[in-house]
This record gives structure tokens, sequence and C-alpha cells, in this order.
């Protein structure tokens, strides 16, 4: 067989209630193998998370080769045709094969923000040497996005995966042994046990073939972690290069209108105390080059909604999220400063204890117990209980593409 070093990219097989096209990924590249092939590298690429018509995390995968593509491309076609979702309104595959990788800008407008399919074909007409739409086809968009990748930061996901026939069981996996594989390898590998919750969060809670999944910095990393899990017997393993905590998605936000379902990263002034609202969601407005930005931390993210409690007006801080309904859906914050906040306050009557009230514009305040009178009002200084430093929400409701703190982060 003549060997040539291609490109396969594939993406939107599943449907909520099956499939995952990592595992579809993952089939094809161990049939390759078993072909005489060989997979040089194996890529889970995370597109823009806003994207309305995504089944779950908007993964696409893209495989390396060295092999024949042509056989390559009907084998992966002929899985798609036999194991994807095609009958779920929603489930539009595409299968492409290149030699040369289209331009990266490509993946750069998937990650950060909306493409058209017409682009994607545009551009397969000129890269590819093969490719195939199902449907509407739009599964050609993460598939070229995910051939096109360039990561200039990058980590890695071990994936393992449920038999066939133990689909429809409920999934064996010790949670014990997924704590201590987070002990034995942190900070290596991360989001697969949150202490708040006393829980594993690498367990999927969908009906689809995954059975856990383990993030890391390494390879080697997440296959020590893996190593000690105990669960029910793996059908197929794969440890994928990923963008997932990379914070590739987001795009730093300087002045101007802010576009729906594109994510930011806003350094600006919180303008007013953050207030809790319906079903326990903080929001506040944060100031940038004279817009007002609406910014909101969603119940979900549960104790990070405290640290978004204590900012005061006057802190400068970066926030991260993405931008939908007009606003700015908290992923995490970095606190520059955080100085003692003033504020006043209607002075205390010493002879009843009680807050004095206003005694009419000007007139200063009396106590409407006892009717004596002050001119002047209290200055409080409150400590905070927030110091400069990034925070971020719990593993559980992270983004996929969001950096976790444990990695370190980029000076800003
Ligand atoms: P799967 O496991 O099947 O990949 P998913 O949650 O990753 O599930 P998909 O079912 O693939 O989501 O749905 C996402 C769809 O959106 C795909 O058709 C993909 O090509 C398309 N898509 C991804 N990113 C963008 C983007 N930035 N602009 C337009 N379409 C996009």
């Amino acid at each position: 067989m003549k060997k040539t070093r291609f490109f396969i990219g594939l993406d939107d097989t599943d449907a909520p209630d099956m499939m995952c096209t990592t595992w579809l990924g993952t089939l094809l590249a161990d049939l390759l193998g078993k072909a005489g092939m060989k997979v040089l590298s194996a890529r889970l690429v995370r597109l823009n998370p806003t994207i309305p018509h995504k089944t779950r995390g908007n993964a696409a995968i893209s495989l390396c080769i060295l092999g024949d593509p042509e056989y390559a491309f009907i084998l992966a076609c002929d899985l798609v045709e036999r194991y994807s979702a095609l009958s779920c309104d929603n489930t539009n595959p595409g299968v492409v094969a290149c030699i040369e990788k289209p331009p990266s800008a490509f993946y750069l407008k998937a990650v950060q923000g909306h493409c058209h399919i017409d682009e994607a074909i545009s551009l397969l007409s000129r890269h590819a040497v093969h490719f195939r739409g199902y449907k509407l086809g739009r599964g050609l968009i993460g598939a070229t996005a995910a051939i096109s990748s360039v990561f200039p930061d990058h980590t890695w996901e071990y994936l393992a995966y449920r038999q066939a026939d133990r689909l429809h069981l409920p999934r064996e996996v010790d949670a014990e042994s997924l704590r201590h594989s987070e002990e034995l390898t942190t900070p290596h590998t991360w989001d697969t046990w949150d202490y708040d919750l006393k829980g594993p969060v690498c367990i999927p809670h969908t009906q689809d073939p995954v059975l856990y999944g383990i993030r890391g910095d390494s390879p080697f990393m997440v296959a020590k972690a893996a190593s000690v899990v105990r669960s029910e017997p793996a059908g197929m393993e794969r440890i994928w290069m990923t963008n997932q905590g990379t914070d590739a998605h987001l795009v730093p936000y300087d002045h101007g209108l802010m576009h729906e379902g594109i994510s930011y990263l806003v350094r600006g002034i919180v303008k007013e105390i953050p207030v809790t609202g319906k079903g326990g969601h903080v929001s506040f407005p944060l100031e940038r080059s004279g817009h007002l930005i609406p910014c909101m931390a969603f119940e979900p993210t549960k104790k990070f909604r405290d640290i978004v409690r204590s900012l005061r007006p006057g802190d400068e801080i970066l926030a991260a999220g993405s931008y939908l309904k007009n606003t700015l859906n908290l992923e995490k914050i970095y606190v520059f400063s955080a100085e003692p906040f003033l504020y006043i306050q209607a002075p205390l009557c010493q002879a009843c204890q009680k807050r004095m009230t206003s005694a009419g514009s000007g007139k200063g305040y009396k106590c409407r117990r006892c009717g004596v009178r002050k001119a002047e009002h209290e200055v409080i200084k409150e400590q905070r209980s927030i110091s400069p430093g990034w925070y971020e929400v719990p593993p559980g409701a992270r983004r996929n593409l969001s950096r976790p703190s444990v990695r370190g982060y980029v000076k800003h």
C-alpha cells in the first residue's frame, strides 16, 4: 500500500440520547490501525460553545494518518452511515479528507465566531481530496475546522468508551477510584472530582458511549490517572490532543458593540453592587470604554456566585464569558484591586440603637423613636472578603474550552 500523510475530519454524528463523534473517531482510528495505517495524531477540537444547534459540547475530531486516504474516506463514510444518528433532525454529519490542512483562519472563526456552510464548502473545493455532507451537511463546518486547527496551547483527554451491549445499563465507575486518580495526578489532571460536591464530574449523565474522561496536561498523566480507575470494562479507549482548557474561544474586548454568541475577555470597572435575582442568578454592570455590560453568574456556578456577590463598585476586574441575550455569562474573573469599600448610611441613634431616617431634603436625620436629630450621615468602611486573583466556576459548571486555574494563568 502506498502511504500518504493525510487528515480526516468528522462532525455532527450524534443525537442527545445516542452516539458521540469522538466514539466514531476512535472506532475509525482503531480500524485504520488494523488495516495497516498509522494514526499519527488524534484531535478532539471544541468549537464555539454558543452554537445553538450543538448537541452537547460542540466537539469535532480530526485524525492525522499515514496510509491510504481513499480507503480511509470510504471507511469513515461507511461508519457514519452505519452509526450516526441520521434519524435525528439535528444530526447533519460531515466527513472530510485532506492531504494539506486548509488555512487555520477557518478554525479560528469556528472556535470564536460563526461560520456558514458555504465557506466550508468553498474551502473544501480547493483543499479537500474528498468530502461528503449528509442531510444539511452542517457537520462539514466542524470537520473542516478540526482539520484546519492549530493549537497555540493544548491539553489532553483520555476517553474510555462503553461496550455496546452495556449502553442501556447504568454506568459502573467507582467514585472513590476517581477521587484517588485525581489526588494521584493533580495538578497535572483536573475536572475528575469536585471537592465541594464530593463527587466525580468526569462521567457523562447522558446516554452516550462515553464511560468517563480524564483531562490533563500530558498523555502520560491522563493515562496514569486512568490506570487507577475501577470501572466496568471499557469497549474502546483513546487519548486525544485537544484545545479544551485553553481559552481558545475568548476574544479580547476593547470597545464597541458586543456580538451575540461571541465569548469575550473584558477588562472593566464594576459599576454597581451585584444583586441576586430570580433563580439565584447574580448580576452586575461592568463598565468598559463607556459601555455598560450586564454580567451574570448563573445558579449552576454555585459558590462562584459568592465571589461575584462580594464585588463592589470601583473594583477593576477581567471578566471572561459568552455574550448571550445581551449578558456576559461569567466563566471566571480576575480581580485586579479590591480596595476597602466606602458607603454612607443613616447615623445610629445612640440612645435607641436604631438607625435614624431622613428628616426631609437637606434636613439631616431624625430618630423616629426619641426624636433626636443629627445632621451628618455615617461613612462606613467595608472590609473586603475578596482579594486580587483569579476566581472560577466549579469543575461541574466549567466550559470545555475554559482554562482551569490549576493550569496557571497567562498574565493580563
Ligand atoms: P457531536 O458529538 O456530534 O460532535 P456536538 O455537541 O459536538 O455533538 P454537533 O452535533 O456536532 O454538536 O453540532 C454542532 C454543529 O454546529 C455541527 O454541525 C458543526 O459543524 C456546527 N458548528 C460548529 N461550530 C460552528 C460555528 N462556529 N459556526 C457554525 N456552525 C458551527
